[in-house]
């Protein structure tokens, strides 16, 4: 397949977009080449400028759960567009999509609409340093919760240190407030609350982790943190951005039956349009303004079509008792076809499921963490990523990022997958 027109675009958004992209991982930089500008999309496929069909297991990151340019979400759009497309007043739609929202997610009371995933989170963090009157978080490593400050911390030297910030821009100050550890280790979560004792507002973590690939959490790891923040007065932070709306009708506390105190959403909850939401238990919820006093705001939260693609999209996910089971059995068809040709070629692999994430690492290790996640082999990723492309199957430009399986996918699709995994694999 040829991406001529896709290159030619790209050098005309650097110009006058820095990298040519609105968000880094966008510009294949851990892949190389140029990025593939898109036409339109409809379902499982993506359509690019060069005129190629791409079989899509990116789907915007998440939010395409139920294909491309999805029927329901698309009619109410536009009608909404035509009676205005934005008020800063309040909307009767707002209440219906917040009413759908706390009916399917477990454990919530009430629900705050924002304009991102990492709106989410930095509100969440907010609301909860507000409501337990201290200053520190957790994060583990490997979890990305969006680009906000806070967030953008790595670990120190030294398991017991602060965090030190990643980015340039943000600030020492910022970073002493992040207290970094390992994904699955309940033992260093421990050990950083009793040397932060009564300092930690809140543990915020991916229940199923995405972001260093699909990591799923061992057996006990959550259920001990949770334990370890009931003991300690310290909230609990599930950031359902990737897995909300799409391990389960009510996201991962439901399959894993957990309960958080703060649940962040993003990606499905917004049908494909700029959403992302914070929820939580009435006490904790009306602590924030213009009940109580910590402060969040947005000019467009709530707006209209927004609100309009995420209610089509819950009432889509809510009224179809067999789509999580649908994805589920996709999604593991997809595992076993992999599973059979990589072996078949004599990769060294793992590979992590749960539902409807999957990852595909190039090391032959169990990846648990992000430490275990780095060791997977990057070029072997670029020769696959690559390989596939040519092959008309568009996976992640990252070895870090999971598939996200839609259910606009057929079986032909993924025998289709299956079989251009097998041919490219020769070639690793
Ligand atoms: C995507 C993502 C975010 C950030 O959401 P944006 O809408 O990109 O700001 C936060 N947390 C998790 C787990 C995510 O996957």
């Amino acid at each position: 397949m040829l991406y001529q027109r896709s290159s030619q675009l790209f050098a005309e958004a650097e110009k006058v977009i820095p990298g040519g992209v609105n968000s880094p991982v966008r510009a294949f930089k851990s892949v190389g080449g140029t990025p593939i500008f898109v036409k339109q999309a409809k379902g499982a496929y993506l359509y690019d400028e060069d005129g190629n069909r791409l079989i899509d297991y990116i789907n915007s990151w998440g939010p395409m759960i139920l294909g491309h340019a999805f029927e329901p979400v698309v009619q109410a759009v536009t009608e909404k567009a035509k009676l205005g497309t934005s008020f800063g007043m309040p909307t009767e739609l707002e209440t219906q999509i917040a009413a759908l929202a706390v009916s399917m997610v477990p454990n919530i009371d009430k629900i705050r609409f924002v304009n991102s995933g990492t709106e989410a989170c930095m509100s969440a963090v907010r609301l909860a340093r507000g409501f337990t009157k201290r200053d520190k978080i957790i994060k583990f490593s490997g979890c990305y919760h969006g680009h906000s400050d806070s967030f953008l911390i790595q670990a120190g030297s030294g398991a017991m240190t602060f965090g030190t910030p990643n980015s340039p821009g943000v600030t020492a100050g910022t970073a002493k407030d992040t207290l970094l550890a390992k994904y699955n280790d309940l033992e260093n979560v421990r050990s950083l609350i009793e040397a932060n004792p009564n300092e930690i507002a809140a543990i915020i973590v991916e229940p199923v982790a995405g972001n260093m690939g699909c990591v799923p959490p061992i057996k006990g790891f959550l259920e001990g943190v949770r334990q370890l923040c009931s003991e300690n007065g310290i909230l609990l932070i599930f950031d359902e951005v990737m897995t909300g709306f799409r391990l389960a009708k009510g996201g991962a506390q439901e399959l894993l039956n957990i309960n958080a105190d703060i649940v962040c959403f993003g990606k499905v909850i917004g049908g494909g349009l700029p959403v992302g939401a914070f929820a939580a238990r009435e006490e904790i919820m009306n602590y924030l303004a213009p009940l109580g006093p910590v402060y969040q705001a947005g000019t467009l939260s709530g707006n209209p079509l927004a609100m309009a693609a995420g209610k089509a999209m819950l009432e889509s996910l809510n009224n179809d008792a067999a789509i999580f089971q649908r994805l589920e059995e996709k999604t593991a068809y997809l595992e076993a076809g992999i599973h059979k040709v990589l072996k078949a070629n004599n990769i060294v692999y793992t590979i992590n499921r749960v539902g409807s994430m999957i990852s595909v690492h190039f090391d032959a290790s169990p990846v648990v963490d992000f430490q275990t996640a780095a060791k997977g082999d990057n070029d072997t990723f670029k020769k696959f990523f690559h390989g596939l492309l040519q092959e008309g199957v568009y996976i992640a430009p990252s070895a870090y990022e999971t598939w996200f399986i839609t259910d606009a996918l057929t079986y032909e699709d993924l025998d289709f997958t299956i079989n251009a995994i097998d041919k490219v694999s020769k070639t690793l």
